[in-house]
């Protein structure tokens, strides 16, 4: 690829061992790197390594946020330093209107921010790319717990994945692959097909009820309350939910504590589990995504 972003000045506020490896790349790539929130670490010595974030951003063409962007009190973190940034402080002034603002999931505050500063945001994570490639650690990561958890092994277990969606589908097919008897559950005829094909059982949202008695552990993706009450009370008291969907996930948790049912929900699977593939996955994507939106603006 060259040196494709050269004269490109990105800085990169906070995060954690996923953005080291998406600098070095940068750089790679002729970038002019700037850095808040990471101790002086070898891997950073071709970045600029700034204590103020109002110095690193201005004059910036692009501002990298970490994934989960800001919290919903408007607060950027840099894990490896404990470093916290506000987005109600001044160094949101020093940043361009019209500056690209890649983060994964952006939150309504931030969303605010954006706006009223006529920044240019790009939410990465849900750009299929993306979502295909972080599918793998997170039915990895989903797979892990449900080992961690379970008394019996997974091949041979009946294993229930809600959501035929991008995490789903690869989820189903390393279940399948493990041996376990896999239903999908799926509002999509098309998608319940496609699962057929595959030589899984499909079932519809409104056959759930009466099928998730034999579920011994239910994965479930789609975020929108699926998991209800009603629900809940047909699962048998051993089954084990993972609810891996957006917070606050798909699934009733007062209603399963109240139950007595087992269900968790795991966000950030793939920074968790897999830090650096996820790396990868962003030092893989967000080049291209940054020559790509500069070239639109
Ligand atoms: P996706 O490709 O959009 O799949 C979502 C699935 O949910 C699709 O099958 C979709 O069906 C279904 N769905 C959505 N709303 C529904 C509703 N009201 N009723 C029934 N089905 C519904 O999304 P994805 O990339 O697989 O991600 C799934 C979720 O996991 C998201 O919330 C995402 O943020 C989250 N996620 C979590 C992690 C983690 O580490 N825990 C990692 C990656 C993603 P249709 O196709 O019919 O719309």
């Amino acid at each position: 690829m060259g040196k494709m972003l050269a004269g490109v000045k990105v800085t990169v506020l906070g995060g954690d061992a996923r953005e080291i490896i998406l600098m070095q790349e940068l750089v790679r790539l002729g970038a002019e790197v700037r850095v808040v929130g990471y101790p002086p670490l070898p891997e950073l010595k071709d970045c600029l390594l700034f204590k103020e974030a109002g110095n690193a951003v201005r004059q910036a063409d692009v501002l990298i946020l970490p994934v989960p962007g800001a919290d919903e009190r408007g607060i950027i973190k840099g894990t490896l330093t404990g470093y916290i940034l506000r987005l109600n402080e001044g160094w949101v002034d020093e940043v361009a209107p019209g500056t690209l603002v890649l983060v994964g999931v952006a939150r309504p505050v931030l969303k605010k921010v954006a706006r009223e500063k006529g920044w240019k945001l790009v939410e990465t994570a849900e750009r299929d790319e993306m979502a295909i490639l972080n599918s793998i650690p997170t039915a990895e990561g989903a797979i892990m717990m449900a080992l961690q958890e379970m008394p019996v092994t997974l091949h041979g277990s009946e294993a229930f994945v809600l959501g035929l969606g991008r995490t789903g589908l690869t989820l189903a097919h390393m279940l399948a692959g493990m041996g376990a008897r896999v239903t999908v559950v799926d509002r999509g005829a098309a998608d319940r097909a496609r699962a057929l094909a595959l030589g899984w059982r499909a079932i519809s949202f409104e056959e759930l009820p009466t099928a998730i008695g034999w579920a011994q552990v239910v994965f479930n993706t789609v975020p929108a309350p699926v998991l209800t009450e009603e629900v809940l009370a047909a699962a048998s008291p051993q089954c084990l939910i993972i609810d891996l969907a957006s917070a606050p996930g798909g699934t009733d948790f007062a209603a399963a504590q109240k139950l007595g049912r087992r269900a968790v929900l795991a966000p950030g699977l793939p920074g968790k589990v897999a830090p650096q593939t996820a790396g990868e996955i962003l030092a893989r994507l967000y080049p291209r995504f940054i020559l790509e939106s500069l070239e639109r603006l």
